[in-house]
């Protein structure tokens, strides 16, 4: 009763999508005493790795903690975005002109490889490619946006386009932005169908994936590594660790460099047809042009809108952080005062300090985490890539982002306590954006 206080805001607090493909532990399997590569983590990025190393003929196995995909793989938004949060001219003061064009260029190589994967796998994860409206706060910006998206129709032959304030309704049912952008190349599935089907073709291609069965430390040994689990301990030629938002303390070097970061999401009750006609005509991906925008999308069946955003909390479940996003929804679409909430859950998402997912070795463990919410596209292909790395030298572990260990986080040690912080100035920005734009 303790929660009395509380409103009952969504009927559920687990995730939409485990009402079709539910997360569940896997029979248990004998553990091998010598492994070429141990995959810690069996989510996107892990069981992607694992799946090109078993087809590559390695002795592998993938160890997570939870159920397979109950970290952020089944609980996410199934956006394809594959965005890359510090924009162009930032990476290139950090990093050079030429990793920044590269990093750019390989955002479409990635999307692409999603697609093809997906369809020569046979994965039946309701993929579509629908296209992403994302809206402008403000004529000034929609000036702006609507030049990139001319850029990136230019520089890399990708279909997008500018839809002017007149317009905006053929896309979005909403007044509050004063237009936007269309890009062709990112669209929706189904997340837990997505990593349930990873799941089936990585198992089929002879990967091992131990359920239920944390990581509690890794350490050289001989030639290899001393890999120690919840289930006894293996020897393994190679480590990938593929923790990323929950990572723990089996990984104290990573833990110092990775910041999780709250993401939730609200799921509506079915909306009447002519009501989803009226607000999504497209049935496109939405998003919008803030630090901390919201990310929304009709449900695949094209009956509900599912909208996710940053969630400041921390610790426990509370009623805040969904009223906040429910706010926000009515806010866009004010016809939706009185709707009911069918689910609102969250997840962790991972940064690392600058922002840019990345493989990396450290003391011979390879790495490949810090996905930034944009996990669907970047996981599978910087967790085979990773896997293509660990194979030896050869063309297909060539990536952008293959560098250095990120940044060490100073007073920080895997409790992000000054994220509440940021996430205030976030918003306080937005905020003073917003108002700036409108005056
Ligand atoms: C609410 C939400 C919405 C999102 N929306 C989108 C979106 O629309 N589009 C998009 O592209 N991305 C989105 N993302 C991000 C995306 O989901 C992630 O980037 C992606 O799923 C990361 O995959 P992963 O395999 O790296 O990590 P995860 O799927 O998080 O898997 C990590 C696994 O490691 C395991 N683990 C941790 N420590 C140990 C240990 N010691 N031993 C064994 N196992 C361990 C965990 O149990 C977990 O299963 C969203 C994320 C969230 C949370």
């Amino acid at each position: 009763m303790s929660h009395m206080h509380e409103p009952k805001v969504a009927d559920k607090n687990t995730p939409y999508w485990w009402e079709s493909a539910p997360v569940k532990p896997l029979p248990q399997q004998p553990l091998a005493k010598k492994l070429d590569v141990a995959i810690v983590g069996a989510g996107y990025a892990g069981l992607s790795a694992g799946l090109v190393l078993a087809r590559g003929g390695r002795s592998v196995a993938a160890f997570d903690a939870m159920n397979p995909g109950e970290g952020a793989s089944s609980r996410n938004g199934g956006i394809t975005s594959g965005s890359i949060r510090p924009d162009y001219a930032t990476i290139a003061r950090r990093f050079g002109e030429e990793k920044a064009m590269a990093i750019e260029a390989e955002g479409k190589i990635a999307r692409e490889f999603l697609y093809d994967f997906i369809k020569t796998e046979g994965l039946e994860c309701d993929f579509q490619l629908v296209g992403l409206f994302k809206g402008a706060i403000g004529y000034e910006q929609y000036e702006k946006m609507a030049r990139s998206a001319e850029a990136l129709a230019k520089k890399l032959g990708i279909e997008s386009y500018a839809v002017p304030y007149a317009e905006q309704r053929n896309y979005i049912g909403t007044d509050f932005y004063r237009g936007g952008t269309v890009r062709m190349d990112i669209g929706g599935l189904h997340p837990a169908k997505f990593h349930a089907e990873l799941l089936r073709v990585a198992l089929a291609s002879g990967l091992t994936v131990h359920s239920g069965t944390p990581v509690t430390s890794i350490k050289r040994e001989g030639d290899g590594f001393r890999v120690v689990t919840s289930a006894g301990t293996v020897q393994a030629l190679q480590v990938l660790v593929c923790t990323n938002g929950y990572t723990d303390g089996a990984s104290p070097f990573l833990r110092r460099r990775l910041v999780p970061v709250r993401s939730r999401i609200i799921v509506t009750e079915e909306l009447a047809p002519k009501v989803m006609a009226r607000l999504m005509p497209k049935l496109m991906m939405m998003g919008e042009g803030l630090q901390l925008g919201f990310y929304y999308r009709p449900s695949p069946d094209g009956r509900r809108i599912l909208l996710g955003g940053r969630d400041s909390s921390r610790v426990g479940d509370p009623a805040a952080p969904t009223l906040l996003l429910r706010r926000g929804l009515v806010n866009l679409f004010p016809e939706l005062e009185n709707v009911r909430l069918s689910h609102s859950w969250f997840g962790n998402v991972a940064m690392h300090r600058d922002m840019l997912p990345r493989i990396f070795e450290k003391d011979g463990v390879v790495y490949a985490t810090g996905f930034c919410g944009s996990g669907v596209v970047w996981a599978p292909w910087i967790g085979m890539r990773a896997a293509y790395k660990l194979m030896g030298p050869n063309e297909r572990a060539r990536t952008a982002f293959d560098f250095r260990p990120p940044a060490f986080i100073p007073l920080y040690r895997g409790n992000p306590w000054f994220m509440p912080a940021i996430i205030q100035v976030y918003r306080l920005q937005d905020r003073i954006a917003l108002w700036r734009a409108r005056r």
